[in-house]
């Protein structure tokens, strides 16, 4: 019976898999030309300065309205997206767009934003970013002190060396790197300090219990301080409550994103969001 049992499991699995690759393979021909039928957007989610008191930049989140399948998070189409090497030309979009609309909110008289870009693995490691994005500024006419560049710990520790010669390059030009998700990967500390980059951003998975968790709590307050000895800001992800804030203030985080402040928005009501921002 055990045998036949552990049979039915293993047939169940394949027609699971069977389904998911079914999908995927629906959704590689659907993104092939999602750019071309505008069913792309970004939305938009304030960082909010604690010491400023003010929001200081937004991060740019890629949206997929299907008009059959619906919306399609970028958790399941990102890495469909990086397989079939379309993340290239939608990365491109992405930043092309993010710095028209950093570039028109500082036209309409906002204080000045820095927009912070998603970049993929395969994006990060194409040797012509460093002239894409200059390219891309020049173009629309934003200084590059405006642009930071997420990057995840895998995608930076994937090759260390050609890393730091990627970041160096784009120190050079003045674009600014964060490293996303940080300490849910495996990164050595030791390329910390040879790294340049200007933000941590604590993950999300640190910050949810920070208000029960005595470990989570020592963990994220280790984060903070490593990165002030080391001159690196933090910023806070997913933060959703008033205790985690008061936590996070406490510790001396720099900033905060997340539900507590605001989702993720269009442009249009994240522009009003930033006008009419108050500290909380
Ligand atoms: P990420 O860059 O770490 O983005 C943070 C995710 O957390 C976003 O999910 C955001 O909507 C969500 N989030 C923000 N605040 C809160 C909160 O308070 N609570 C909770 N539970 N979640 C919060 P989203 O938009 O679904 O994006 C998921 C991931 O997809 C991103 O993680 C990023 O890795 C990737 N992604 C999104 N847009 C792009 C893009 O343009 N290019 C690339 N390469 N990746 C992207
Ligand atoms: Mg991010
Ligand atoms: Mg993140
Ligand atoms: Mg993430």
């Amino acid at each position: 019976r055990a045998k036949q049992e552990g049979r039915n499991n293993y047939r169940f699995f394949t027609a699971e898999m069977q389904a998911t690759s079914s999908r995927n393979l629906q959704l590689v021909n659907a993104l092939r030309y999602a750019l071309e039928r505008n069913q792309l957007s970004l939305h938009y989610q304030p960082q909010v300065s604690l010491h400023q008191n003010c929001v200081i930049g937004t991060e740019a989140l890629l949206r997929w309205h299907h008009p059959e399948l619906g919306s399609i998070s970028p958790a399941e189409f990102i890495p469909i997206a990086e397989d079939s090497g379309l993340i290239i030309s939608i990365g491109e979009w992405v930043l092309r767009q993010a710095v028209k609309q950093a570039k028109l909110w500082m036209e309409e008289g906002h204080a000045p934003l820095i927009m912070a870009v998603n970049i993929s693995a395969i994006q990060f490691r194409h040797p012509d970013l460093p002239n894409l994005v200059t390219q891309i500024l020049e173009e629309i006419g934003l200084a590059p002190e405006y642009l930071e560049l997420e990057l995840t710990e895998g995608v930076a520790m994937y090759d260390p060396q050609a890393a730091i010669e990627m970041m160096n390059n784009l120190h050079e030009l003045g674009i600014r790197v964060s490293i996303d998700d940080f300490g849910t990967g495996y990164s050595s500390l030791s390329y910390l300090k040879k790294f340049k980059v200007y933000k941590l951003k604590i993950d999300q998975s640190f910050v949810r219990d920070i208000s029960t968790d005595p470990e989570d709590k020592a963990i994220v307050s280790a984060i903070i301080s490593m990165s002030k000895s080391l001159g690196l800001q933090t910023i806070a992800e997913g933060v959703e409550t008033v205790e985690q804030l008061t936590y996070l203030r406490a510790q001396g985080c720099d900033e905060v994103q997340g539900y507590f402040y605001s989702k993720p928005m269009p442009a249009e009501q994240a522009e009003e969001y930033f006008r009419e921002f108050k500290l909380r």
